[in-house]
């Protein structure tokens, strides 16, 4: 067929797991190309809210090849370091981004993938798909939310608590994003802030942040590399980082979670017990689900939405391997500083396939 591009492999979004995996491609001298459907570089972190943080010093924050540099002033970069660090990084190593190119579907053809993306098609022997989760947003099935008449959001709406001046605002969700937003409206002043969550949230203590966090979820592949027992991992320990916003809240006593409640009302939130609270908007920060609508002709569906992969092969298509997204592809693959291994050996791994 006329117009199609032929290349060794595509690489599916170019947020951190497509650019690191991309540098690890270079050095194994292979030829390849990023397609990303965001116009801009930086994935996920260029859509944050204005006060977000990194749980991670820089230097614990960085892509194979290049550390983050300190941000002035604070030992914990906020989104827009990360999105300059990234978009630096595209350039730094030449990696091939096309930018507001989304791909449509990866099928099979023959002993090749086709990468059809709304900025024409593309042959490859291998396919890699990092599109992260930020465009897949969460809501659980809550009864009356359909009945609710004031604003509900997601955390991938969220942008700063100006934007609910004077406002009652119930939060769901006892993780990061949930506690962040929560401590962020509340220690503004100006809103009036709900937080619920389905259990008491577990804070952990404050000298660990995302460097022990990758010290432990470490710990535990190597516990289960050996063949040793579960050691937990960071769930052991507990949910929540505590991020300064998040300590200065709960230190004033402005983060006392309430449990979930049972239903949504025209105006507000009900718990099973009668009471109600009114509000002016919900803000649901309960989480995402892998961007994988674009694989779905290959047929390869697991439980739980995830593909079953081997590292990060997937297992019913040894042309396709998938990063990022969470722990199933690669112990903290979903972090900037976890996902350099994963990366390094998908690179290793096709090298190997197309060397055969
Ligand atoms: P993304 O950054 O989401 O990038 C995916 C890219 O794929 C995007 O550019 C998108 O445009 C593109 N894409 C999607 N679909 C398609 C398609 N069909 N075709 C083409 N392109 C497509 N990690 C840390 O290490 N430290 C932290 O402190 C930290 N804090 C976090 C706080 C929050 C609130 C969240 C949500 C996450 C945080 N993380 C943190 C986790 C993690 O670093 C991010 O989730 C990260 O963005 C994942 O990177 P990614 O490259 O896998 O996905």
């Amino acid at each position: 067929m006329t117009g199609e591009k032929h290349t060794q492999v595509v690489i599916v979004g170019g947020g951190q797991a497509g650019l690191a995996v991309g540098y690890h491609l270079r050095r194994q001298g292979l030829d390849f190309v990023i397609l990303d459907a965001d116009p801009a570089p930086g994935g996920a972190w260029q859509h944050m809210w204005d006060s977000l943080h990194l749980f991670s010093p820089a230097e614990h924050s960085s892509l194979p090849g290049r550390l983050m540099p300190a941000q002035t002033g604070t030992p914990y970069p906020d989104a827009g370091h990360v999105v300059d660090y990234l978009t630096d990084y595209e350039k730094r190593y030449d990696l091939p981004v096309q930018h507001g190119s989304r791909v449509e579907a990866v099928r099979r053809d023959a002993d090749q993938l086709l990468v059809e993306a709304d900025s024409g098609t593309w042959r490859a022997r291998a396919v890699i798909s990092a599109t992260g989760t930020w465009s897949r947003p969460f809501l659980p099935a809550v009864p009356g939310r359909g009945l609710f008449i004031g604003r509900q959001l997601h955390t991938v709406d969220y942008r700063s608590p100006g934007d609910f001046a004077g406002q009652r605002v119930v939060v769901v969700g006892g993780g990061n994003s949930g506690a962040q937003i929560a401590a962020d409206l509340a220690l503004d002043g100006h809103v009036e802030v709900t937080w619920v969550t389905q259990r008491p949230p577990r804070i952990l203590p404050d000298d660990i942040d995302g460097r022990a966090l990758f010290d432990v979820a470490t710990a535990r592949r190597r516990a289960l590399d050996a063949g040793r027992s579960d050691t937990g991992g960071i769930a052991s320990l507990g949910d929540i980082v505590a991020v300064p916003p998040v300590r200065a809240a709960r230190d004033a006593g402005l983060l006392d979670a309430k449990p979930m409640f049972t239903r949504l009302t025209a105006d507000g939130v009900q718990w099973s017990n009668g009471t109600h609270a009114e509000a002016d908007a919900v803000i649901w920060c309960t989480g995402f689900r892998p961007a994988l609508a674009h694989l779905a002709p290959l047929g390869l569906r697991g439980p739980r939405g995830h593909i079953p992969t081997v590292g990060t092969r997937a297992v019913g298509e040894p042309r396709l391997h998938l990063l990022g997204y969470g722990d199933w592809t690669g112990p903290a693959s979903a972090t900037l500083i976890g996902v350099g291994r994963p990366a390094r050996d998908a690179a290793r791994d096709i090298a190997q396939s197309l060397s055969g």
